[in-house]
This record gives C-alpha cells, structure tokens and sequence, in this order.
C-alpha cells in the first residue's frame, strides 16, 4: 500500500494524533497481560462505553488469573449477565483455568501458549502481545480492515480469505517496530473514533494526506458493505410465575447441545442461563405453552391460568424475536426439577440473557401496575 519511505511519515502522524488526543480508558493505564486479555475480550463486538462498567466491577471480583479459574461458573456469568455474547465469559474462565494448570497461574508469554487459549484468536493475540509484552505483532479486526481498505481504496468483501490475508500482510508492514503498543491502539482508535463505518471525518483525519478512499471523494463506500443474512422471524412463549409475594420460577441453564442448533433452539436464545419457562411458538402460543409447561411440571397443577402480558422485542444478530410472556397464575409456584424460585425484582442476582431481563422487567412493570390498581 506505501512505500518503505512513505510508511514513516504515516506512521509519525498517526502516532503524533494517538499521544495526543488518545481517549483515558482504563486498560491503557496497565500492562498488565490479565487485564488487557479481559479488555480484548469484552470489547468484542460491544461499545467502549458499555464494557467499561462491567470491566471494572469484573476485575474488582476477579483481580488476577487465579481468582476468575477458581470462581463458580455461575458467577462469572452473572458479573457478565447484559454483556451478550456469553461463550466469552465461559471462553476466560476455561481460558484461566487452563493458565493455573498448565502455567502455574502465570499469563503465558510465548505467542504459541497465548493463541492455545480458548476464545484467544490471531487478532487478541496480536493484542495481548503487542500491547503487554511490546511484541511486533498487528492486530487485525473488523475496524483496522475498514481503516486499511480506505487508505488504500480497496473494496470487495474483507473477510473473504484472499483479501483478509492481503490485509494482514499490509498491516504487519504498516506496524512500527519500534511502537507496536502505540501504533495498534493508534490504528484502533482511528477506526473507533474518526474512520467510523458510516460517517469517516476525513477533515479531522490524522492521516487523510495519505488515504486514495478520500482522494475519491466518497470514502464511506469503502469497502464495499457486506450482504446481511435475510432476518429471520421467531415467536416465543414463556411462563412468569408470580405469587402473592411476588415470587417467580426460573428453570437453570439448559445443556448444550450437540450439533448446530436451529435458529429458534431456546437454550441458544436464553444464552444457556437461568430463564423463564420458554418455548417456540408458531399457532397457538398459549395452548403450546401449556403443553411445555405439562411436559415439565413434576406435580399436577390443574389447569393453569395463563394471562397474556405486553410483548417483549429482541433481536440477535440475524433474529428478530418476538416474546410472548404469560402470566402463570397458581396459588403456589410448582414443582420443577432444578427450578429457582426468587423474587421477580431479584433478576439480576442471578445470570440471565438480556432477552430474560427484558421478559422480567417488563412483566415486573405490568404486575406491579396490576397490584398498584387492585
Ligand atoms: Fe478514514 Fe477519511 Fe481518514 Fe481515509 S481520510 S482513513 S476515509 S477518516
């Protein structure tokens, strides 16, 4: 993409931006590897402004590599609960455990031990050993692809294999060898803050002498946008429990299973942690919800009342879901095998999805409402 001598100039300007007008983030106040392994992995496909609480209150629980491969699972997931994306947190803990094990608590330097770890891929490795270690590795990820396809006006779709490696390639030139730290971050940031998907501020871009998308006139067509995946419309039913005192049932995570699961699969949508009695729906949500909670309940319940409640929206990645939450009316919650029977209020003490929050709190704001008025 540059010459050998075109790439100082770039890089000197591109790092005299970074020094000075770098955003304060607290995993750029440490090197220490733990802490900037949970910084990779959090800050995957989540915003800076989200990760950053959870970053705090997870590293305030579990400050060194011991105290995460140590905790109960349940716990790791709950500290993570509204992150998303919740194979990451299992990925760390697994990851730490294997760190005591086969490291004797210490974060592995070599890059081979670093790329072993479950969850840790070329571009957080390149991260954790360039940005803890000063290693010469560059990272490479969905924002650096975008800065690096405009500087050189490269469009097509990045993460076919032949123009991700070529990326590679230009990004291992670009690296500083004598800032890897700096010069990755840099890169990062540029992508994070000014050379933004849709909107670049080419006038405010430290290195825009440089970039052919701009000289073009339109560089936010660079590079070319990928196809989405067709969305996919799914309907659930699930079942809130709520007694006098304002207790419900939550069923415990559901087992993985084997084989890819179909787009509806509830362990999947429920992130296998503690949910609602939850169940696809496609004719008659409240008859088959019956029929599923039939299917579970260890004791006969009668017939049981089932209250429609407002509709809960989610979406993940390629899934529009739509929730229909039932008010499950009984005198007494029911015997489930492996059921929890906690205060609705109390939701999050315990690992949930986002989609179980969202059920939760909007059936809390309905039931309460209904209480206030009786
Ligand atoms: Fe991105 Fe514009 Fe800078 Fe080019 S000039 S790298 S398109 S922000």
């Amino acid at each position: 993409m540059f010459t050998p001598r075109a790439r100082v100039p770039f890089r000197e300007s591109l790092l005299a931006w970074f020094r000075q007008f770098q955003r304060d983030l607290p995993w750029r106040r440490t090197k220490d590897p733990y802490r900037i392994w949970i910084s990779e992995i959090m800050l995957q496909q989540t915003r800076v402004a989200a990760v950053i609480p959870y970053y705090e209150r997870f590293l305030e629980r579990f400050p060194n590599v011991q105290a995460l491969a140590e905790a109960p699972q349940e716990e790791v997931l709950r500290l993570w609960s509204g992150l998303g994306y919740y194979s990451r947190a299992r990925n760390l803990q697994a990851a730490a455990q294997q760190i005591v094990a086969r490291h004797g608590g210490e974060f592995p330097l070599d890059e081979e031990s670093i790329l072993a770890l479950p969850g840790v891929g070329s571009y957080t490795g390149a991260a954790i050993l360039s940005i803890a270690f000063g290693a010469r590795r560059a990272v490479l990820d969905g924002n650096v692809a975008r800065v690096l396809a405009r500087l050189g006006a490269i469009r097509g779709d990045l993460r076919e294999t032949k123009p991700w490696q070529s990326l590679q390639k230009t990004a291992d030139e670009l690296l500083d060898p004598q800032s890897p730290c700096d010069w990755n971050q840099a890169i990062m940031e540029l992508g994070a803050i000014v050379c933004t998907p849709r909107a670049p501020q080419c006038l405010l871009c430290p290195v825009n002498k440089f970039c052919r998308a701009r000289q073009s006139g339109e560089p936010e067509s660079y590079p070319a946008k990928r196809k989405k995946r067709d969305a996919v419309q799914i309907t659930l039913a699930a079942a809130v429990f709520w007694t006098a005192e304002g207790k419900t049932l939550l069923l415990p995570p559901p087992r993985a299973k084997n084989g890819k699961p179909a787009a509806d699969d509830v362990a999947t949508l429920v992130s296998r942690m503690w949910h609602f009695p939850t169940v696809a729906v496609r004719e008659n949500p409240p008859e088959e919800l019956r029929s599923f909670l039939g299917g579970i309940l260890s004791s006969k319940n009668g017939e049981l009342s089932l209250e429609p409640l407002g509709k809960v929206r989610h979406a993940v990645t390629y899934r529009n879901v739509t929730v229909l939450p039932f008010r499950a009316r009984t005198a007494r919650l029911p015997a489930i095998r492996g059921a929890k029977r906690i205060p609705l209020k109390e939701l999050s003490t315990l690992p949930v999805s986002n989609l179980t929050r969202k059920i939760g709190r909007a059936a809390l704001a309905e039931l309460a409402h209904a209480v206030a008025k009786a």
